[in-house]
């Protein structure tokens, strides 16, 4: 059994840089990781039409200077490749991969209350002995199948945005596409032109803004280079994280034209402007809806066949309250003759056979099936690791009626245990990147402010974590975000919605950490 300080699950983001800083602090450290390679989402998203959607000087890690200016990103929002090669980098440049044990995944970890370790089990058969266990497991890594009927029957291939099979040549096909989230808007916008016969099977629609996707040029990198310090701070401490702030004032309060002139203006302007463009949209329900109006009659104007513009419409949800998504060409795409669109809520699928999806009210031939049906998302990673805590309690259990964490990163009853963006942390509603390398940093600090106080164990203390998840959940409603049925909210054994990440912002809970760790790591159990 391998002894080490710590071991990190998962090589994205997250993983990577966990690892360099736990070496950097001297501390023994080791990644396991599911997949034969680093990158995490960026491995396993390998669809067509895969990209990010803040602009990758943004979202890319701000750790080292070097970095940051030995490397040129080539368009505004880079495609997956882009960043899977850049994490190669990040993995090559800093040495991590003799640290990192690939195609291997954690199935168990144990607490041991004598030696105070955990004992972590993989399905290899390799064992570690760790003092800390810190889960860099992923918020939107578990992905999932809807449970449709006759599924096993189909004969053609079966695809998941998230688990992309590139050796699958869909030229010519007949392909029924289920979900248009973010993963299926980019998924359909890139194949719609190279498959024979599209057909689109809907739920919940999404509001997608168009991405404006420039190459960078010279002079453009050049800039990002020289702004990167400034650029950061701005982020590290903004609610969203992002480079530039919500323009302040009230849509409600606005005149009617000049709104409607800056809706318009921001629509096109970049992936999030729509929701910044007053800084009311989130909180106030009257501007919101001045806004969702607005993005109605915006998709109106964009998808020509009414039909498909009635289904692919968003009605019942306010903007903003489900992710927002960017399309480059996916309404074009949609208004394609070839392109059929279902929506399973009118005409729900009764059965799948072998080269078809058959509905109540027709047959749609089928030479593959795509799924772009998202993900376990924020917990599914974690619960699916049978990890029991102090006194045998498990957390597949603890957080069956949602999940509970103090800060987002520990879990009363799990001493030694961190989570990277875990549930009650801004994480997903954030740039991602910002929130994993603050997490990074205040679990390493932790670790070594621990070794140099000769303390072994830290656990949340059940009353500060209860503290948290009240606040988390009345920050969440004082927002529009838990207005809509989406993949933020967790769901209680008797249907109650837990809202999962935390809205109150990025610079707010950074100074809130910051703000614990001061007064000494208050509402942890340190000994
Ligand atoms: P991940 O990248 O998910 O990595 C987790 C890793 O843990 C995975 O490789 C997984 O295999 C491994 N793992 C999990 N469980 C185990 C186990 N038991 N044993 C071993 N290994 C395990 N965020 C943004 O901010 N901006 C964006 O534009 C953006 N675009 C996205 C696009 C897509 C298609 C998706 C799916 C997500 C996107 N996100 C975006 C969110 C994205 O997940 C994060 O930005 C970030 O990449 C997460 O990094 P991570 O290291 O925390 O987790
Ligand atoms: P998602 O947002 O959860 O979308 C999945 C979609 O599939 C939903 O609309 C869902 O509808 C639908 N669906 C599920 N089961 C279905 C069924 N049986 N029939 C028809 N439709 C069904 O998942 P995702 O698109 O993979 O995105 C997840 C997150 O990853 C995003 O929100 C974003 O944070 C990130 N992401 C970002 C980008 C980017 O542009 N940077 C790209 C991809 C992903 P219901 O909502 O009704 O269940």
């Amino acid at each position: 059994m391998k002894k080490l300080d710590a071991l990190v699950v998962g090589a994205g983001f997250a993983g990577l840089y966990m690892l360099h800083k736990l070496r950097q602090d001297g501390f023994t450290a080791q990644v396991v990781e599911a997949g034969s390679g680093v990158g995490g989402t960026w491995f396993w998203n390998r669809y067509p039409g895969a990209r990010c959607d803040i602009p990758s000087v943004q979202y890319s890690y701000s750790f080292d200077s070097e970095l940051e200016q030995e490397w040129t990103w080539k368009e505004r929002y880079s495609a997956q490749p882009e960043i899977l090669e850049y994490l190669d980098h990040v993995a090559d440049r800093y040495a991590l991969r003799d640290g990192i044990l690939f195609e291997t995944r954690v199935t168990a970890a144990q607490w041991n209350e004598e030696s105070r370790r955990w004992t972590v089990a993989t399905d290899t058969g390799t064992t570690f002995d760790v003092q800390h266990l810190i889960l860099a497991t992923g918020a939107l890594s578990d992905p999932k199948l809807p449970d449709l009927p006759g599924l096993e029957n189909f004969t053609g291939p079966i695809l998941h945005t998230a688990k992309w099979d590139a050796s699958v040549d869909l030229t010519g096909k007949r392909v029924c596409h289920f979900g248009i989230g973010s993963s299926g808007i980019q998924t359909v916008a890139a194949i719609a032109n190279q498959v024979g016969e599209l057909t689109v099977f809907s739920r919940t629609p999404s509001f997608a803004v168009p991405c404006s996707n420039p190459l960078l040029s010279a002079e453009d990198s050049a800039a990002a280079k020289a702004g990167y310090p400034a650029m950061r701070e701005i982020m590290r401490h903004s609610a969203l994280s992002f480079a530039t702030l919500p323009k302040s004032g009230s849509a409600k309060e606005c005149d009617p034209a000049e709104r409607e002139q800056r809706l318009e203006g921001a629509w096109t302007e970049s992936t999030f402007s729509l929701l910044m463009e007053f800084d009311d949209l989130l909180f106030d329900d009257e501007s919101n809806a001045l806004a969702t109006d607005f993005a109605r009659r915006r998709l109106a104007r964009t998808i020509a066949d009414p039909e498909k513009a009635r289904k692919l419409i968003p009605q019942g949800y306010p903007l903003g309250s489900r992710r927002l998504c960017t399309e480059i060409g996916f309404y074009d795409a949609m208004n394609g003759e070839h392109v059929a669109l279902v929506d399973v809520r009118e005409e729900p699928v009764v059965q799948i056979t072998a080269d078809s999806v058959d509905t109540a009210q027709g047959s749609y031939p089928a030479d593959a099936i795509i799924f772009a049906t998202g993900f376990d998302a924020c917990v599914g990673a974690i619960k699916a690791i049978n990890i029991t805590g102090r006194g045998g309690q498990q957390i597949a259990n603890e957080w069956a009626d949602g999940p509970r964490a103090y800060l987002g990163l520990a879990v009363a009853g799990f001493p030694n245990m961190f989570t990277i963006t875990g549930p009650g942390s801004p994480s997903v509603l954030s740039n991602v990147v910002v929130s994993i390398e603050q997490h990074v940093e205040w679990i390493a600090r932790c670790l070594s402010d621990m070794r140099a106080q000769g303390q072994s164990v830290i656990e949340a203390d059940p009353c500060a974590e209860q503290a948290w998840m009240q606040h988390a959940h009345e920050v969440a409603h004082m927002t529009v975000f838990p207005r809509a049925n989406s993949w933020y909210q967790g769901r209680t054994a008797d249907g109650r919605e837990v809202f999962m990440p935390y809205v109150g912002g990025v610079g707010a809970y950074r100074a809130k950490c910051d703000a614990v760790r001061d007064a000494g790591y208050e509402g942890f159990l340190l000994g």
